[in-house]
């Protein structure tokens, strides 16, 4: 079973979002299963410190390495990767999360305040993961955020294997524009050549819209996509 821990200060707000729909159900059926370490129960003195002010001087106070360093050697002795949300780390991808759901699972820490003691990263191997180039309060938000990433693509999980590979970055393009019924709306006609029935015909018209979305909605996929999938030799 995948299995995620998340390592917070913060532990009444999972699941949260985890608990419902896909993620939820996928719970239940024990496709995945989830821990919630209290890092606070880990602290040692009468009012559960678990932060305390920047050395050097300087806004905020820091997690500190010493109960966060018990925390993470009493919830992760094994072999799953260790993951710091930290606005510094390397953005997540969709190639990312399909390697972390193949995998036996995460650890995940949740930093809050200005982050955490830079000695816990490197003593317990944590690496950094973003989920943007923007700050959040904390780390519990980025956590899900991956969690219910990686927990879509489990077997079983999601309703159709196939609407797995037309997805938005998994071929490295955006993906094509969806409509359902009505047929009109305010005036509006579903694109005739979604209701004629040729599959062919249907088929190049969504790579077409896909392809015109990324190139220019987002020229850095579209450059990485001339490169992956068509050896540099189109020029778009
Ligand atoms: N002072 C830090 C930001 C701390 S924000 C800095 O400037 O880098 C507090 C916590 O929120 C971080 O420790 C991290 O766990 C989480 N966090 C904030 N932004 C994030 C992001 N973009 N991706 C992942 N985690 C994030």
């Amino acid at each position: 079973m995948w299995r995620a821990s998340v390592l917070t200060i913060l532990p009444d707000i999972f699941p949260g979002p985890l608990g419902a729909s896909l993620a939820g159900k996928a719970m239940a059926a024990g496709a995945w299963s989830l821990d919630v370490v209290d890092i606070r129960t880990f602290a040692t003195d009468r009012h559960r410190t678990v932060d305390d002010t920047p050395a050097g001087g300087g806004p905020g106070v820091v997690m500190k390495a010493d109960v966060l360093g018990r925390a993470i050697d009493a919830a992760a002795a094994d072999a799953r990767p260790r993951l710091l949300l930290s606005p510094r780390g390397a953005p997540l991808t969709q190639a990312r999360v399909e390697a972390l759901a193949g995998g036996a699972g995460v650890v995940l820490i949740c930093g809050r305040f200005e982050g955490v003691d830079e000695r816990v990263i490197a003593s317990r191997s944590l690496e950094e993961v973003s989920i943007g180039d923007y700050i959040l309060s904390g780390g519990e938000i980025a956590a899900m955020a991956l969690i219910d990433a990686c927990v879509r693509l489990l077997p079983g999980v999601m309703g159709e294997p196939a609407s797995r590979n037309e997805e938005s970055f998994s071929e490295g393009l955006l993906e094509y524009p969806q409509y359902t019924r009505p047929q009109v709306w305010e005036g509006q006609p579903i694109p005739e050549v979604l209701v004629s029935g040729d599959h062919g015909k249907i088929a190049a018209w969504r790579q077409a819209e896909a392809e015109k979305l990324t190139r220019t909605r987002r020229p850095d996929l579209w450059t990485a996509f001339l490169s992956r999938f068509r050896g540099g030799s189109r020029t778009g």
